[in-house]
């Protein structure tokens, strides 16, 4: 049976990943991401896909970010009505990401119209959060380690990923043809979640990059959160931390919980201040059983990984604002990650001019967010149009990353077994792809070359 793979994203980039495999009979997709970051990029999201949506029987997702996932409610929109397969724990996730990522587009379009910063009259958002409601309808789970049929003669077998709860690389059969997607490939002895699971390397593997020309420092994540916990007690105040509301947020928890449970830090009120980030918590509870084994050991005892003595969940408006009350010391985590929106920034306005305030970076700042401006030790930000001076102690830790170093993805691989006739390297920045693809040719001697955006291949 012959079989083609186009590459409709994440090729010489990070966002956008999907992969449509098509036969003379039937055609899949495997991830439906939105383009994020550059302009260029999420202008792409804007394209007339050279897909018709009406024509594609099923969707096949890595895992819940919006960078796989983001683009599912604009093909529904489009007609296509088939099954979405995923993990359980990616199908509760997107039921927080996917009207989110609908209301975020919703709020861009107002926004464009307000102060007509758009050709089109009047902008409409990409998708609405109706339609992201009608893609949560099409998802049904698959469970790991195990071979589901999802279209006549095609079987699918995910396994875990160790990115963020739920996340799987997929095997997909199609006759006799086997083709390897690693999704994204988390980070090895991380909290909660098991090491990226080995896989049999089909004929053709498309491998993330993410971090393909760089490895992560190493660094003792634990005993740095520990030192600047002790020293936001020495002075007195609040320690905020601005984190992702899924995976980061819950590994902070974690860490926490540890260095208390060791005596290492004192016991002080933690607050979790985002809605998303105390419903993606429950759900994060919820899945212990794709926890690794320390974490599930820790149940077993009684204890629990993901809440300190006294963590406090702020889902409501009215729970947030208790917080302005609290003195002293004590730990607020809030989201959005990189202060660009979210309780995090009336914390940040009201927090940062005190001295007594030290507040924590917990992972990649990018270029023109706020949270790059404050952690570059600037004199003041601008939150909700006013100047607000920084007296608080900035500080940040590494080690946090969601993905592996280039170390930890040629570990994946050597742990696999089995060797591609070719490597199609994907998600990644063109640098990291390339430099990614000559190290598998020459460790492996595998044939590699970097996805170029909608090329195709016969498989
Ligand atoms: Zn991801």
């Amino acid at each position: 049976m012959a079989v083609r793979l186009t590459f409709h994203g994440a090729a010489e980039s990070v966002t956008g990943s999907k992969f449509l495999l098509e036969t003379d009979k039937t055609s899949l997709l495997i991830d439906c991401g939105l383009f994020q970051g550059r302009k260029e990029l999420r202008k792409r999201n804007w394209d007339e896909p050279l897909f018709d949506p009406r024509e594609l029987a099923a969707v096949v997702l890595t895992h819940a970010h919006i960078d796989h996932t983001g683009y599912l409610p604009l093909i529904v929109s489009k007609g296509f009505h088939g099954p979405v397969y995923c993990t359980a724990a990616t199908k509760e996730l997107l039921q927080l990401l996917l009207p989110d990522s609908a209301r975020l587009q919703e709020e861009d379009a107002r926004f464009s119209n307000k102060h007509k910063t758009t050709r089109h009259n009047p902008a409409k958002p990409l998708y609405t959060e109706k339609d992201a409601k009608a893609a949560l309808k099409l998802l049904k789970v698959i469970p790991r380690g195990e071979s589901t049929e999802v279209l006549p003669g095609i079987h699918v077998t995910p396994s875990c990923a160790g990115h963020i709860l739920g996340s799987t690389s997929l095997n997909v059969r199609i006759g006799k043809k086997l083709v390897t997607f690693s999704g994204d490939i988390g980070r090895y002895d991380t909290p909660l979640l098991p090491d990226p699971e080995p896989v049999e390397l089909g004929d053709v593997l498309l491998c993330e990059s993410t971090y393909g020309d760089r490895d992560h420092k190493i660094a003792d994540t634990c005993a740095e959160l520990s030192k600047v916990v002790h020293s936001a007690v020495d002075r007195g105040g609040a320690l905020v931390i601005p984190a992702f509301a899924i995976g980061r947020t819950q590994n902070i928890l974690y860490y926490l919980a540890q260095l208390e449970r060791s005596g290492e830090i004192p016991i002080l009120p933690v607050l979790i201040d985002s809605p998303m980030a105390v419903d993606a918590t429950k759900i994060y509870r919820k899945f212990r059983h794709d926890y690794d084994e320390e974490a599930r050991e820790l149940i077993e005892k009684g204890q629990r990984p993901l809440g300190t003595e006294k963590t406090a969940f702020c889902r409501s408006r009215d729970e947030s604002k208790l917080i302005n009350g609290l003195k002293g010391p004590r730990i607020i985590i809030s989201a959005s990650g990189m202060v660009s929106g979210g309780r995090i920034l009336h914390h940040m306005r009201k927090l940062l001019p005190r001295e007594e305030t030290t507040v924590l970076f917990v992972g990649y700042q990018a270029h023109g967010t706020r949270g790059r401006t404050i952690q570059s030790g600037e004199k003041s930000v601008k939150i909700f149009g006013d100047h607000i001076p920084i007296r608080a102690n900035i500080q940040s830790i590494s080690g946090l990353s969601a993905h592996g170093g280039r170390e930890e993805l040629l570990r994946w691989l050597s742990s696999c077994s089995g060797s591609p006739n070719y490597a199609k390297i994907i998600h990644g920045e063109a640098k990291s792809s390339r430099a990614f693809a000559a190290t598998l040719t020459e460790k492996f001697s595998w044939k590699a070359s970097v996805a170029e955006y909608r090329e195709t291949i016969d498989i």
